[in-house]
């Protein structure tokens, strides 16, 4: 006889990093420890453009997005950026900004002070603060700016711009063994050893571990595994998980989800970027919309309602019910700014658009609400399911107007401060 033992739910590992705090004014976005895994995302506007940047930082924010990263690459950039945080403070926006530095932070950071107290966080990038006995200086300088504004800091190494005189030494070390790694393997290395290093750096000028956050960005989904798996076994530093340049569309989201899945399943990253790059006419928000995603879908975030719907097949004879499907999606999305708010814990909502008999009244009665459109050769109703049970059946044109309204009040009813007041 088999012994029979219930079968182990699977959910990501524990993370064991420490936790940074990322602030402005009085907002505090933990990241690491026991904080939830973070969202953020990077805006593509030239910062110089104050108003367009903070317009775009807003989307961003208010798609889900819970730290935007922004470019200050020259003065007027970096003379932009308290007036970009200004607009945003007058619009109620209190989602901390990064600043992202290249080549010349060091200089920005020292000549604008008040770009360096405006931005939250810096981002540094060890491949490219100077070059020789340059960029200890100009690293220290970046440092100093965070100690003196009490910053958190990204030591952020890609492996687009890695350091090519540590890379170089370690190619050399790895010549004289009796038996050389591959030149990939010295690469994972050089990325590492960048990042640990960098940070002793940091810790040696005075910043506290927990102040500084580590990313090793490649393009590779494979490549990303091993550097990650690596850099979480020789630190407790907070990781920033992102697969660089990882392209467009499909693609791009592909790349992304497979490889922070299995990362993130592994107790690994602390707060993630997709960097998409956008498709013409698509918005930069996309971004934040796969991130969120990527969380909800393996259970360690909840951001909006789920919409469960099946994908058609020779059963469906029209697009009524994709077209449902993606009109509920878009309606629940769209409201979520508001409805978090206004409905606290409507983003657990679980809504279900199916198209047929086959699986639809199952599938529906597993939601909360749940809608079995009717299949080629059914009768012409679709009944609708609350809470598991049926409660009634649409007829006629009209059905994804009339579930929407189904919807709404369901949530109100459920979520609204009427229910909550009777609940208490
Ligand atoms: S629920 Fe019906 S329409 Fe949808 S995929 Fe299954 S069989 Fe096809």
């Amino acid at each position: 006889m088999q012994t029979c033992l219930p079968i182990e739910s699977a959910f990501p590992k524990a993370h064991h990093s420490l936790q940074s705090r990322v602030v402005w004014g009085s907002r505090v976005v933990t990241v690491g420890g026991d904080a939830p895994v973070r969202v953020q995302s990077m805006t593509n506007t030239d910062t110089v453009d104050a108003i367009g940047t903070a317009i775009q930082v807003k989307e961003l924010a208010l798609a889900g997005s819970e730290m935007v990263r922004i470019t200050v690459n020259t003065p007027e950039a970096a003379a932009a950026v308290p007036y970009v945080r200004e607009q945003l403070d007058r619009m109620g926006i209190d989602v901390p900004l990064i600043g992202d530095f290249h080549y010349n932070g060091h200089r920005l950071l020292t000549d604008y002070p008040a770009c360096a107290q405006a931005l939250s966080k810096y981002r540094i990038n060890p491949g490219n603060v100077g070059k020789g006995n340059k960029r200890d200086t100009q690293f220290g300088q970046m440092i100093e700016a965070a100690l003196r504004w009490n910053k958190v800091v990204r030591i952020g190494v890609n492996w687009g711009s890695l350091d090519q005189e540590l890379l170089a030494s370690l190619m050399d070390e790895n010549s004289a063994r009796s038996a050389p790694w591959d030149a990939r393997q010295v690469m994972y290395e050089a990325l590492i050893t960048s990042a640990i290093d960098s940070a002793q750096r940091a810790e040696d000028m005075g910043m506290r571990r927990d102040q500084i956050i580590l990313s090793c960005k490649v393009s590779g989904v494979q490549d990303l595994i091993s550097v990650y798996r690596e850099l979480a076994k020789r630190t407790d530093h907070v990781l920033h998980l992102g697969l660089t340049e990882a392209g467009m569309g499909t693609k791009g989201t592909v790349a992304s989800a497979t490889a922070l899945s299995i990362l993130l399943q592994e107790g690994i990253g602390d707060t993630i970027r997709v960097s998409l790059t956008p498709q013409p006419g698509e918005a930069r928000t996309q971004e934040v919309v796969i991130a969120s995603e990527i969380l909800q879908a393996l259970g360690l975030r909840t951001f909006v309602p789920s919409v469960t719907a099946c994908p058609g097949c020779g059963r469906t004879t029209s697009t009524t019910f994709q077209e449902l499907a993606k009109q509920i999606d878009d309606f629940l999305r769209a409201q979520m700014p508001v409805w978090r708010e206004q409905y606290p814990g409507v983003e657990g909502l679980r809504v279900a658009v199916m198209g047929c008999i086959v699986n639809g009244p199952g599938e529906s009665k597993h939601a909360d609400i749940g809608i079995s459109l009717p299949g080629s050769g059914e009768a012409p109703a679709a009944p609708v399911f609350i809470d598991g049970e049926k409660r009634l059946t649409l007829r006629g044109d009209n059905i994804a107007q009339e579930f929407q309204v189904i919807v709404e009040n369901y949530i109100e009813n459920r979520f609204g401060a009427h229910a909550v007041a009777q609940a208490s």
